[in-house]
Order: C-alpha cells, then sequence, then structure tokens
C-alpha cells in the first residue's frame, strides 16, 4: 500500500483503536510497533531491538494481505477485532445499535465498499483470518 494512503487511513483510525500500529522491522522484518505520539511515530521492536528512532519512512504494515484484487490491512489488534465483528455481523445485523452500538454510519462510510460488499463477504473473512494468523 503507499504510504501516503496508510498514514492518512492510520489517522482516520488512530483514537477510535488506540494509538499504535503494528509495523514491519526494517532491520529483522519481523512484527514491530510504531506509536504515534504529538503527531510523530516511535518505533520499537521487540525482536531486534531497533527503538526511537526518528521514522525512517518506508515501513509496511504487519497486518496486511491481498484480498479481491485489494490491499486487506489493519493497524493493529483492536483495528482487526473490529473488522472481524463487522464484516462477520453482515450487513442487516450490524446496523442495529443495540447489537453494535459503536457501529455507526460514520464508521461504516470508513471502510471500502469492496470490503462490506456482500458478495466479497467470504473472501474477506477468510483474508481477516489470515491477519489473525500473523498476529502469532
Ligand atoms: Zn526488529
Amino acid at each position: 500500500m503507499a504510504n501516503e494512503n496508510r498514514f492518512q487511513a492510520a489517522r482516520e483510525w488512530l483514537g477510535t483503536f488506540g494509538n499504535s500500529e503494528l509495523v514491519e522491522c526494517l532491520k529483522c522484518h519481523k512484527c514491530a510497533k510504531a506509536v504515534h505520539q504529538n503527531n510523530e511515530l516511535a518505533f520499537s521492536c521487540l525482536h531486534c531491538g531497533a527503538n526511537n528512532k526518528p521514522w525512517p519512512g518506508g515501513v509496511e504494515l504487519w497486518l496486511q494481505v491481498p484480498c479481491c484484487g485489494e490491499t486487506l490491512w489493519a493497524l493493529n489488534e483492536q483495528h482487526l477485532e473490529f473488522l472481524e465483528k463487522f464484516i462477520g455481523a453482515g450487513l442487516r445485523e450490524r446496523r442495529r445499535d443495540e447489537t453494535f452500538g459503536w457501529a455507526n454510519r460514520s464508521l461504516d462510510s470508513r471502510l471500502p465498499r469492496w470490503m462490506t460488499s456482500a458478495k466479497n463477504r467470504e473472501e474477506v473473512m477468510r483474508g481477516l483470518q489470515r491477519l489473525r494468523e500473523k498476529l502469532g
């Protein structure tokens, strides 16, 4: 995914799902964490110890897989969990506030249409499962 799009999307979702995202470490290529603080990103990797460098740029999200000809991605576990519930609930149930009070129209409209389309639902659910596996 182009970095520009990713950072814009991250700004929209962060705050709703915490202030950190999982990324691929530039040094060891394992799962590392980026934390947004005061419009800056702090970086830390538990695997190789890379830590708090100035943001190097070019960092890819950890949770992303090809899906339906697009890229299915999540910033972090909370975001993934939301997508699993939201997509999994299907079109009808997810608009019922008593079940998913948080699934308001603004969240709905922030998801790309291919992701919420009924015909893609099974493939999107499989993609979300692959993301879940990457969390290890
Ligand atoms: Zn690392």
